[in-house]
C-alpha cells in the first residue's frame, strides 16, 4: 500500500464572496431583515432574488423559502395533497423528501432506482397503477436525472403532478431544458452543502399561477403578497387567500443579500465542479470490481458529488475500502451500509412509510458509494484521490 496520503477537508466550502459579504453587511446596517419590512421605493433583496432566480430559472414565479425541505412540504400543499394521500417518490434520496410526504399527512409510495442512479421507469408506471397516486415528488438526487421526456411522457400520460427536487440540480440541464423546467413545481435548497450557499433556505419556481399564489400565501405572506414581484397577478390571490394557512417559512434579506451575488457566479462554479468531477472519473475508470454512473449525453449534470458502485461486494469488503480510504484522507459515504452513518438516504431508513420490498433496488443501493467534492479542492488534489480510490479498490477487490 502508498504511503500517500489526502489531506483535504470534505465539508469544507468556499468563503462567501467579498461582494456577499458588503451586502450583507449593508443589509445587518439597515436593520430591515424581513422580507416584508422595505422602503415605499425598495424592491428588497428576498424580492429581488426571486425575479432574478426566475429569470435564471425560465420560469415565471419564483419563491424564497426557509429551507430545501420548507419548499417541499409548500409544493405538496400548493398542488393540493391532503392527510392520506399517496405520493410517489424515489427510493434513493435524501430525508427531507419522504419528510415533506410526511409532514402533509400523506403517504410516500417508494419507486425503484437504476443502476444509473435515476428513477426506474418501468417501476414507476406499475405503482403509478397499483397506488392511483396522483403526484410524483421526483429526487434528482446526487444530481442524476432520468430520461426527462420519458418521465414526463409517463407522468402526463397517467394524469400525475411531477414535483421536482433539485437540491442537487441547481445549474442543470436536461437537453438544454434547466432541470426543474419539466415539472409543475421545482425545489431548490441554499444549504450550505448545495450549489449556493445560505446556510439554510430554499427556492421554489413554478409556471402555474394559482399554485405560485398558494405557494407564497403558505409561506407566510400574509396579505403583504403584494409586495413579490415574482407572483401571478394580484386577482389570483383573491380566489384563494382566506382559504390557504399560513404556514410560516419565509426567507430574510440577510440570505437573499448572499444568494443574489453567488447566483451570477453559478455558470463558473458549475464548470469548477464539472472539471473536478471529471479528473476523480478518469482516475477511477477501468478499474476491476467499481461501476462508473453513466452520464447521458443530454444530462447537463452539475458534479458536485461523484458515485460510484461495488456491486455484488460483501459487506466486508466495501467496508474495507471506506476505512482504507478514510485511513488516507479520502472520505467515501457508502449509503448502502446497513446502519446508516450521518444521514439516511435509503427507502427502508425511513420507518413510518409502509414497509414496501424493492429487490431490484436494494442491490443497487448495498453499492453506493458517494464523494462530495468541494470546490476548495484542486484539480491536483483530485488527482490524488482518485489515485487512493483506485489503489485501495485495486487491492482490496
Ligand atoms: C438537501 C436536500 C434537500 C433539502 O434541503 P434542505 O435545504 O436541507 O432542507 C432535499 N432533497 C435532497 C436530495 C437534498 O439533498
Amino acid at each position: 500500500m502508498s504511503g500517500e496520503v489526502f489531506r483535504g477537508n470534505f465539508t469544507q466550502q468556499e468563503p462567501i464572496p467579498e461582494e456577499a459579504i458588503e451586502r450583507a453587511v449593508e443589509v445587518l446596517r439597515s436593520g430591515r431583515l424581513h422580507r416584508y419590512n422595505v422602503l415605499p421605493d425598495e424592491a428588497g433583496e428576498v424580492a429581488l432574488l426571486e425575479q432574478e432566480f426566475a429569470a435564471l430559472a425560465g420560469a415565471r414565479y419564483a419563491l424564497a423559502v426557509a429551507s430545501g425541505g420548507y419548499a417541499l412540504g409548500c409544493a405538496l400543499r400548493a398542488v393540493g395533497v391532503a392527510h392520506g394521500d399517496a405520493v410517489l417518490t424515489n427510493a434513493f434520496t435524501l430525508a427531507p423528501v419522504p419528510g415533506a410526504i410526511a409532514s402533509v399527512g400523506a403517504r410516500s409510495i417508494f419507486v425503484g432506482v437504476t443502476e444509473g442512479l435515476v428513477i426506474d421507469l418501468d417501476d414507476l408506471q406499475v405503482k403509478i397503477a397499483d397506488s392511483g397516486a396522483r403526484v410524483l415528488m421526483l429526487s434528482h438526487m446526487r444530481g442524476h436525472i432520468v430520461d426527462m421526456d420519458a418521465l414526463m411522457y409517463i407522468c402526463n400520460g397517467a394524469g400525475v403532478t411531477v414535483i421536482e427536487d433539485c437540491a442537487h440540480t441547481m445549474g442543470a440541464t436536461w437537453d438544454g431544458v434547466p432541470s426543474g423546467r419539466h415539472g409543475t413545481i421545482a425545489c431548490y435548497s441554499t444549504q450550505t452543502y448545495k450549489h449556493i450557499n445560505s446556510g439554510e433556505g430554499g427556492l421554489l419556481v413554478t409556471d402555474d399561477d394559482e399554485i405560485a399564489a398558494k405557494a407564497i400565501l403558505l409561506s407566510g405572506s400574509y396579505m403583504l403578497y403584494g409586495a413579490h414581484t415574482a407572483r401571478p397577478p394580484l386577482d389570483v390571490f383573491e380566489k384563494v387567500k382566506y382559504d390557504t394557512p399560513n404556514v410560516s417559512g419565509r426567507m430574510d434579506h440577510l440570505r437573499a443579500a448572499i444568494l443574489r451575488v453567488q447566483l451570477r457566479h453559478l455558470p463558473d462554479q458549475v464548470a469548477n465542479w464539472n472539471a473536478r468531477y471529471r479528473v476523480v472519473e478518469e482516475g477511477v475508470r477501468d478499474v476491476a470490481g467499481l461501476t462508473l454512473i453513466d452520464r447521458p449525453q443530454q444530462e447537463g449534470f452539475v458534479g458536485s458529488s461523484i458515485q460510484f458502485l461495488l456491486l455484488d461486494w460483501a459487506d466486508e469488503r466495501i467496508k474495507a475500502v471506506v476505512a482504507a480510504c478514510k485511513a488516507r484522507g479520502v472520505e467515501l459515504k457508502w449509503f448502502g451500509a446497513p446502519d446508516p452513518v450521518a444521514f439516511t438516504s435509503r427507502y427502508d431508513n425511513w420507518r413510518y412509510a409502509d414497509p414496501q420490498p424493492l429487490p431490484d433496488s436494494d442491490r443497487v443501493l448495498r453499492a453506493i458509494v458517494d464523494m462530495r467534492l468541494p470546490l476548495t479542492f484542486s484539480l491536483d488534489d483530485c488527482v490524488v484521490i482518485a489515485r487512493i480510490i483506485k489503489d485501495e479498490v485495486v487491492r482490496i477487490h
